[in-house]
């Protein structure tokens, strides 16, 4: 079965995104934990997330996926700004405990000159930090661009930084098309082959959630500009193609630009 859904706006709560999914024939959708550009979380109102399990239960819903806010960078080289991480990752974590089993998907982050091997391990340590034991939820690190000195660009990093990963088994990673499109693979000519070196670095198993865009650049460019599915560089027929992909059929496909 297809589990599908789209990035919504969490602003007027859970039972709305889940409603709004039902309506739009998905059965799952990705928000955001916080402001995108980060600052304070909302209050979470236990009314609506008690409304919103019965409603995503009552309608199968597949799990659903928080995004970190772009601007934490978990392995910055500033300690103010790793500090923001560091506790906002925290916060989000124990905030996502209220929707059980459910999947915190963020973007591994920029080293900003201090190189591949101290940025991955301030990663690590950084996850090590938020994570804690009984925790439901499981954390996913994105396939990134490499736009500048982003980490997650390619499958050895981020096999790296499950290496660093105390918690490993509460690990996993969102595969975006068009952030591994950006970053080199060639998922358009030869997704199987993709997922192959991907399955021996890390695990086909290991991938949680697609996110499905397509891309505004060609492959290698590191740019990471989502295009609207079919008027980008990746195509409609290579999305359809992993989107119907019976290795992953019961992965979670999200479409994070406009529907
Ligand atoms: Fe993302
Ligand atoms: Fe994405
Ligand atoms: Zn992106």
């Amino acid at each position: 079965m297809l589990h599908i859904g789209c990035h919504l706006s969490a602003s007027a709560g859970y039972l709305a995104m889940a409603k709004e999914t039902v309506r739009i024939g998905g059965d799952t959708f990705q928000f955001f934990t916080r402001n995108p550009r980060g600052g304070r979380a909302k209050d979470i109102d236990p009314d609506d997330v008690t409304a919103f399990l019965a409603y995503a239960a009552e309608h199968h819903f597949a799990t659903i996926l928080a995004h970190a806010p772009y601007t934490l960078n978990p392995c910055a080289q500033k300690e103010e700004t790793l500090q923001f991480a560091r506790q906002t990752m925290a916060d989000d974590l124990k905030r996502m405990e209220y929707t059980p089993h459910q999947f915190y998907n963020f973007h591994p982050g920029c080293h900003v000159g201090q190189g591949d091997v101290v940025g991955i391990d301030l990663i690590a340590q950084t996850v090590n930090e938020a994570m804690f034991d009984g925790m439901t939820t499981t954390v996913l690190l994105e396939t990134m661009a490499g736009k500048g000195s982003e980490l997650g660009r390619s499958f050895e990093e981020l096999a790296a930084i499950y290496d660093g990963v105390v918690y490993s088994d509460k690990l996993r990673v969102c595969f975006d098309t068009c952030h591994t499109h950006d970053s080199g693979y060639d998922i358009r000519g030869n997704f199987d082959g993709v997922i192959d070196e991907f399955d021996h670095l890390i695990g086909k198993d290991q991938i949680a959630v697609f996110h499905i865009n397509d891309s505004k650049n060609v492959r290698g460019a590191k740019k990471d500009r989502h295009a609207n599915l079919g008027t980008g560089e990746i195509g409609f027929d290579a999305l359809s193609y992993i989107v119907h992909h019976p290795d992953f059929e019961q992965i979670p496909k999200i479409l994070e630009t406009p529907y």
